[in-house]
């Protein structure tokens, strides 16, 4: 996956059905109500803090039909989720909610950065997250902490494929 708003657009790229898929999901319905005001730029917190996330240009870019670019983008993953931008749009725009469904989309292409895979393959196996360091473990004991509760992978990954979040993670790009 690679940053590729900043590269110059030809016209071969551009996708004319693609705003019409994201506005038939649920979440995605009113894309085309953008008049990109930026309000959901100028209030986001994770654009406050980032050169390159910027909510009203993913919207442009599904809007044109930029699909490959806004899918195979990085900063789609950037996202909070906090839905600041949903509520300040003037035109109702459920932007945290398009851009789910963009990210879905991306994940149903195996567009998932690296970290994310790492986080369901560690969650596969131990039923955390974050793969806790054996070191760490031995430190809780030193310190005379419980150890911590046990995490039932069996159980997540049957959820897990059941919704096709594993066939998502495990495919490759493309
Ligand atoms: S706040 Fe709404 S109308 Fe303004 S740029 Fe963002 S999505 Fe578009
Ligand atoms: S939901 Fe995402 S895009 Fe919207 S304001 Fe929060 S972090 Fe920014």
């Amino acid at each position: 996956m690679t940053e590729t708003a900043e590269k110059p657009i030809k016209a071969s790229e551009l996708d004319p059905k693609f705003k019409y898929e994201i506005s038939k999901m649920h979440g995605g319905e009113k894309l085309m109500r953008c008049f990109q005001c930026g309000t959901c730029t100028s209030d986001c917190p994770i654009a406050r803090f980032s050169e390159t996330y910027r909510p009203r240009q993913i919207i442009r870019m599904a809007q044109l039909g930029l699909r490959d670019r806004v899918l195979n983008s990085d900063t789609l993953w950037l996202c909070a989720a906090c839905f600041t931008c949903t509520d300040r749009c003037p035109q109702d725009v459920e932007v945290a909610s398009v851009i789910r469904v963009l990210r879905n989309l991306a994940a149903e292409k195996g567009m998932v950065p690296q970290v994310f895979k790492e986080e369901a393959s560690s969650i596969l196996e131990s039923g955390y997250a974050y793969r806790i360091p054996e070191l760490r473990l031995k430190k809780r004991e030193t310190l005379g902490l419980p150890p911590l509760p046990k995490g039932n992978p069996a159980s997540i990954g049957k959820t897990l494929r059941e919704i096709g979040f594993l066939k998502c993670v495990e495919k490759k790009e493309g």
